[in-house]
């Protein structure tokens, strides 16, 4: 009988896979037509500054409206589109449509910052940064408008190569950020060897503050130690007052999350973004 319940359950196990496999191969297929079907839209995040700051800073965040399937959250369809190779030409529209936007933002006189998410395999190819100038070249736009936010984990495997990609953008005038710090692998070490401009603290911390000593041991250990090497640090995932109030108490520079902005539709980024001045505290 237990061998009964056994096959059953390998069964159930099985079908669940075969399921999840077909599925992802239709949203495979359905992302190669979904750029040239406008299903892709940009939008942005604001950030607040906790202290001045010369930037109205925003992270662009890429949505897929799937003609039956609805939103489809990127957690689930980047990893498809870097198994598949779609994520260059991905990545190359989401770069493009932020540049465009911060270019329209820069032409009414604000002074934004524009940070895009990067996956390993765009930073990987080795015409990245050739693209990356053009992108700012075709919208002329100065490269200080633009950030690359890039994952620790992705850089692990060939850090010599992602350290010189990384430094040939920088001579840019572009800005780089590790996003989600302390969520993978995070070794201390990266820090040291990785040229980077912004640290952003990972929600998982976040979410436990400010009540938990853990956290907020953790929390204000890296701010100092990422300011001790001239990084400037941003929360993610900020819902309530009480965490921001720690971060704010605990010189964290920049915070994200629900409690100040959701992802604002491209239609309203600009909108929303000229009610900000900066160096506003939140
Ligand atoms: P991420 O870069 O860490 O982006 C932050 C995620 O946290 C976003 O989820 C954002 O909507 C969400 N978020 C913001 N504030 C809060 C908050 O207060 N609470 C909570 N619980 N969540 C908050 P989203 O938009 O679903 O994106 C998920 C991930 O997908 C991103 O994580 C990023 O890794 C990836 N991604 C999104 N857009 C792009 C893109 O254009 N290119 C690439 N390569 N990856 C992208
Ligand atoms: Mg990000
Ligand atoms: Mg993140
Ligand atoms: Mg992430």
């Amino acid at each position: 009988q237990a061998k009964e319940l056994g096959r059953a359950r390998f069964q159930a196990f099985h079908e669940n896979m075969e399921y999840d496999f077909s599925k992802k191969v239709q949203l495979e297929n359905d992302l190669h037509k979904a750029l040239n079907e406008n299903q892709f839209d940009l939008h942005y995040q604001p950030q607040v500054c906790t202290g001045k700051d010369h930037y109205l800073r925003m992270e662009a965040l890429i949505r897929w409206e799937h003609p039956t399937e609805g939103k489809v959250s990127p957690a689930a369809f980047i990893p498809i589109a870097e198994d598949s190779g779609l994520i260059q030409e991905i990545g190359h529209w989401v770069l493009k449509t932020a540049c465009a936007t911060a270019k329209q933002m820069v032409r009414r006189g604000l002074n934004v910052v524009v940070a895009v998410n990067v996956s390993a395999h765009q930073i990987k190819h080795p015409d990245f940064q050739n693209l990356v100038e053009t992108v700012l070249k075709d919208n002329q736009l100065p490269a200080q408008h633009l950030e690359l936010e890039i994952t620790e984990s992705i850089l692990m495997q060939e850090l010599d190569m992602a350290v010189i990609m990384l430094k040939k953008l920088r001579r840019l005038g572009v800005s780089i950020s590790l996003d989600d710090f302390g969520s993978g692998y995070s070794s201390l070490n990266y820090l040291k060897q990785l040229p980077v401009d912004i640290l952003k603290l990972d929600r998982s911390f976040i979410h436990e503050l400010p009540f938990n000593e853990e956290s907020q041991k953790i929390t204000t250990s890296i701010i100092s130690l990422a300011h001790g090497l001239g990084i400037k640090v941003i929360a993610e995932g900020v819902e309530n007052q009480d965490q921001a109030d720690f971060l704010i108490e605990n010189n964290c520079d920049y915070m994200q999350g629900y409690l100040f902005y959701y992802p604002v539709t491209s239609d309203h980024i600009i909108s929303v973004i000229e009610t900000l001045s900066p160096s506003q505290p939140p």
